[in-house]
This record gives C-alpha cells, structure tokens and sequence, in this order.
C-alpha cells in the first residue's frame, strides 16, 4: 500500500515535532488537536524549527513553504478517514488513548495502520480496544523529533508481519533509524532510561550528592551529553513519573518503585522547564 498522507493526532511537543518530520518527507499531513489555539502553537513551533534548518542553509526557503504547504491543521477528527496511515499522540493516558483509538477504529478505512507515540503504555492494551489489532503498532519517536534519529518499532501481541515493515519502512522514509522492539513495558528505551533518572533522584535524596554533582558525576564521567536530572527536567516530571507508575504496575517489581522525591516534586506541580521549576530553576 502506498502512503501518501498522514493523519497525526495531537499536535503538541510530539505531534507537531511528528508533523514536522513527515510533511519535510513529502507526506501530505492532517493534524487534529482538540482546539484552534493548540494548532497555532503547533503551526508556530514548526514553522519556528523550520526557519532554523534555513539560518542554518540546511534547508532551503522553498522546502520549508513546501513542507508548511503540506500540512492541514485542523479539530475535526473523521478528515482522518482520509488518512493512508495514522500515527497517534495524544497525552500519555490509557483511557484518552483508547478512546481515540477507538474512534479512529470506526473513521479509518479497514487497511489503515493505526500507531502510537506512547512512552510506554502496551500497545497489546491499546491494540485489543480496536477490531484491527494486527494494524495497531508502536512508532516510537525521540524528542524532539526533528532532531533524533532513533524510532522504536514497537510491536503487540497481534501485530503482524506487514504492518510492523510497512511501519518500519515509514519510519526510514521520514529519515529515522527503526529499531524493532516488544511489547513490554517501557519498551528499551524507558526502561532502561527512566529507572537511571529516579536512581539518581533517590541519590538527591539521600543526600549523596548536589543536582549540579549528580549531573557532572554522568556527563563528565559517564561521557553522557547531558545530566539524568537537567534530562528528567526537560522530559518533565509528571511524565517522568508516569512512565515509573507503568513500569512498576507492569512488572510488579519493587525495584521500579517511584522515588518519594519525584512524587513530592510532581505533587508540588514542580514539573521541570515547562513550568520554570524542576531540580533546577528557568
Ligand atoms: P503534549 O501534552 O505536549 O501533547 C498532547 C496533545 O494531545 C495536546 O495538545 C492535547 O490537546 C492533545 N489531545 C488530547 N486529546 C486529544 C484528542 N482526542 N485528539 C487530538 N488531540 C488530543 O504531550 P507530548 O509530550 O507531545 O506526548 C504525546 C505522546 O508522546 C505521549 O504518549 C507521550 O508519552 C509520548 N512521548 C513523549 C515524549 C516527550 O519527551 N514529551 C517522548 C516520546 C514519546
């Protein structure tokens, strides 16, 4: 099946950063977020990021009109059924993700792959609320998109062969490296990132070193580009801490629990750069 136009649902960090990459591939795009506003800052982010490839002569002025050109914001879900693929990225809640999959179940033709950005929520789960769970897939996007190259495949129970290749091919057509991965919590990536970043808030904690001290100790040391705390405050705490929730119900293993210092900092709606607050200040 040839894929011409892609639906993305939701249009925030990751949806327009989604959006971004497949209209500079030369895919035709309908973006649906819920309301006007959200698709203007989504717009704006991308025609910002856009303009930063030119400054920098990566790109050209007219691939970026070109790229804009191709993208149809809109709030009305059912232009999805004239989507070739969907790629969803709605907030990071089972109950929001499975009622869009749900409705996109009864718009999309019966062909259509429905996929999912979720940081780690079981695509088996979100796959079972459609009558198509061999076309539901995970397509794990970097953020910001843009920029990483990585993208988890992420394959549920019921996915089959076509659907994880086409998706795989998608993913290397818009300039990103597929890797294949299961469906188990966290998947590679958040399994084995997030549970660094609460060990290292549990050392905040405990004492052991300063957030400045925590950091240097894994850039410095560990050559990693940037601290596990200064990351968890870009990610954001609330997510940080929700994808801690799913890896710890999923495995029921205690050594997933959430350290009482990111629930503290959650509670106390200190979420990281996007409310100003974090384990440092912006
Ligand atoms: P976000 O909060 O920035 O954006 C979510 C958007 O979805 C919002 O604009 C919201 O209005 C919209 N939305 C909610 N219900 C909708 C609906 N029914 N139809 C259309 N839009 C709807 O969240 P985000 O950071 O972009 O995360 C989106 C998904 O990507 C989550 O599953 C998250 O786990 C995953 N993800 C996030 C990151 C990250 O670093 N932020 C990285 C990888 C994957």
């Amino acid at each position: 099946m040839e894929i011409k136009k892609i639906g993305v649902v939701g249009a925030g960090t990751m949806g327009n950063g989604i959006a971004h990459v497949a209209a500079f591939s030369g895919y035709q795009v309908i973006m649906r977020d819920v309301a006007d506003e959200l698709l203007q800052r989504a717009t704006k982010t991308i025609d910002k990021n856009l303009q930063r490839g030119v400054d920098k002569g990566k790109i050209t002025e007219e691939q970026k009109k070109e790229a804009l050109s191709r993208i149809t914001p809109t709030t009305d879900l059912s232009l999805m059924k004239g989507a070739d693929f969907v790629i969803e990225a709605v907030n990071e809640d089972l109950n929001i993700k499975r009622e869009v999959f749900s409705q996109l179940d009864s718009l999309c033709p019966p062909q259509v792959i429905l996929a999912s950005n979720t940081s780690s929520i079981s695509l088996t789960k979100i796959g079972a609320t459609t009558h198509r769970p061999d076309k539901v897939i995970g397509m794990h996007f970097m953020n910001p998109v843009p920029i990483m190259k990585l993208v988890e495949i992420i394959r549920g129970m019921d996915t089959s062969e076509e659907t994880f290749s086409l998706t795989k091919n998608l993913a290397a057509a818009m300039g990103k490296t597929p890797v294949e991965v299961n469906d188990f919590p966290g998947f590679i990536s958040n399994r084995i990132l997030i549970p660094m970043i609460n060990e290292a808030i549990y050392a905040l904690m405990e004492g052991v070193g300063s957030a400045e001290a925590i950091d240097a100790v894994m850039t410095l040391g560990m050559n990693h580009p940037m601290g596990p705390l200064t990351l968890a405050d870009f990610i954001g705490l609330d997510v940080c801490l929700a994808i801690m929730e799913v890896l710890y119900e999923g495995f029921g293993d205690s050594k997933y629990r959430p350290c009482p210092l990111l629930r503290k900092m959650v509670a106390a709606g200190h979420l990281g750069r996007k409310t100003g607050q974090g384990f440092y200040k912006y």
